[in-house]
């Protein structure tokens, strides 16, 4: 490659502008790619970055602005054309068909774009094989996909990439599922993209990987590009001013608990199907005004506990009281009434109705109670008038609440449920992964409010993939593996390196005593 040649961005992005009905998402945005480069893109929720990454990849049309591969203006008129330019996207939600082998996943979509309807998975298992080999990653190209870990899984979808001959790589968030050796893998995998000439873009709320993995960083707040930086030139407390236009306390005090009576009682509680017993035997307390962190890598159980606890599944046997009520088998509106708030792990699936106006959604779990009803009619000007409330108090950035839900950032979905959740009396909170996907800005904010909710009384239970996040606010810590309940510590001495051993490896701690 000539010098002149490789001084040309193998991407350019030029004045990209693109407005939404009240919102401009990008403000006559320029970045710049190299080529080799892994090239992060950090911005609050609602930054636009999701926007920039749609033009790019033909998804969304800019109003104004040009794109420039290899320093040739171009037009991108949809998704297959990016691919067919060069251009792949590696979603936060995997696109795979989990009946389908790992080689088919990689070939479909490719072979039936390139010749109809065979799939030349021989073609493909050899060239996954020689991916891997370059690559250094192990992968079996006939294995099902739904049998593999996460970790795997985002591989199958980088080789999907590299199958179609991916020069620009993007990346939205691709660790906010994967435990931390999961991720290093990802990131030694991306750094040999990058040496081979590949360029990658990625998206990031996390500071600290953005700072280990990129070449350059670009900041991007409000649509517009606020400052590029380099990672030895900066750090984790400037990227976030940075971002959220003010200093930021990366880790929130979470102060004394006084914790009172038992709130929660969970005695001999199992939960399960016919053919797999998720929980076989839990018990546990958190007090009122406590906040129980549940650590555990995902899969062990956490989801059936919580789908139990907020009347989603019913236990097939043992016993939860809350407070003064027996509560086991509830249904989710009877323990929504007996005071217990719940912000899902996934949600899209549980959380909100995406094609519903922000407002609908903040009163979705009330909105057959004074003062949104009376009788069978809705009070619009209450449920307006408490919308805006709460638009303001929990600072979600929309134009306004008649929007759809779906034209929300991902953070600012979030910050929906949890104005919901959070903006009543309860007696029990259950948080699953409250952060994922949030800024710096609104993770601390959320953490505020979490501990806010323990000092008015509430018991809080969070379970979340973020080690990091259960040791900073818990005030105390259970360990759950295979289902069980293994090791339960004081928050403020937990140590980290233990827990994440405990996680691993069940310890040798048998539940009754851990507990004793
Ligand atoms: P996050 O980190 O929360 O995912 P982001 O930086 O990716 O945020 P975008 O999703 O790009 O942010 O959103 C930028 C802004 O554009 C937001 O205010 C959002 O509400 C708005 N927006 C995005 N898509 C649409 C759409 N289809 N219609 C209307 N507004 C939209």
């Amino acid at each position: 490659m000539t010098g002149e040649a490789a001084s040309i961005p193998a991407l350019e992005m030029r004045g990209i502008t693109k407005r939404y009905p009240g919102v401009v998402a990008n403000d006559h945005i320029d970045l710049d790619v190299r080529r080799g480069e892994i090239h992060a893109l950090l911005g609050e929720n609602g930054a636009g970055k999701t926007t920039l990454m749609n033009i790019l990849y033909g998804l969304a049309r800019p109003n104004e602005g040009q794109i420039l591969l290899d320093g040739q203006t171009v037009e991108i008129a949809g998704p297959s054309d990016a691919i067919g330019r060069g251009i792949s996207m590696v979603h936060q939600h995997f696109m795979l068909v989990p009946v389908l082998s790992v080689a088919e996943n990689v070939v479909l979509g490719a072979e039936t774009m390139a010749n109809g309807v065979f799939l030349d998975t021989r073609e493909a298992n050899k060239r996954i094989a020689e991916f891997a080999a370059r690559f250094g990653f192990a992968l079996d190209p006939e294995a099902k996909v739904g049998t593999l870990s996460v970790g795997q899984q985002q591989r199958v979808e980088i080789l999907k990439a590299l199958y179609r001959d991916a020069r620009i790589l993007v990346l939205d968030e691709p660790t906010a599922v994967l435990t931390p050796q999961e991720t290093e893998e990802i990131f030694a995998l991306l750094r040999k993209l990058a040496d081979d000439g590949r360029s990658i873009i990625f998206i990031s709320h996390k500071l600290y990987e953005v700072l280990a993995v990129a070449d350059r960083i670009t900041v991007i707040r409000r649509g517009r590009v606020i400052g590029e930086r380099k990672p030895g030139e900066t750090s984790e407390a400037e990227l976030a001013e940075l971002m959220v236009g003010r200093a930021v306390e990366l880790t929130v005090d979470r102060g004394e608990s006084h914790a009172g009576a038992p709130m929660l009682q969970v005695e001999g509680l199992r939960v399960g199907d016919d053919r797999h017993e998720a929980v076989p035997n839990a018990t546990f307390e958190i007090r009122a005004g406590e906040i129980l962190g549940i650590a555990g890598v995902a899969g062990n159980g956490q989801d059936e506990l919580i789908e139990a606890l907020i009347g989603l599944r019913k236990p097939s046997a043992g016993k939860v009281r809350l407070g003064d009520l027996d509560v086991t088998g509830f249904s989710p509106r009877a323990m929504n009434e007996a005071g217990v708030g719940y912000v899902p792990g996934d949600r899209h699936r549980f959380g909100l109705i995406l094609a519903f106006p922000v407002f609908d959604n903040l009163i979705l779990t009330s909105y057959y109670r004074a003062p949104f009803a009376r009788g069978s009619l809705r009070q619009d000007s209450a449920v307006l008038e408490s919308a805006d409330a709460q638009i303001e108090k929990f600072d979600i950035r929309v134009p306004s609440s008649t929007v759809a839900t779906s034209t929300l950032s991902g953070g600012n979905q979030q910050k929906v449920i949890v104005a919901r959740e959070f903006d009543r009396p309860l007696k029990l909170l259950v948080l699953d992964q409250p952060t994922r996907g949030l800024d710096v800005g609104s993770i601390e904010f959320i953490h505020r409010q979490i501990i806010a909710k323990r000092d008015a009384g509430t018991a809080v239970l969070l379970v979340s993939a973020e080690l990091d996040e259960v040791m900073e606010i818990s005030d105390r810590i259970a360990v759950m593996y295979r289902g069980r309940i293994v090791a339960e510590m004081d928050g403020r001495t937990a140590d980290k390196s233990q827990v994440g051993l405990l996680m691993a490896t069940g310890g040798d701690a048998r539940p009754e005593e851990a507990r004793a």
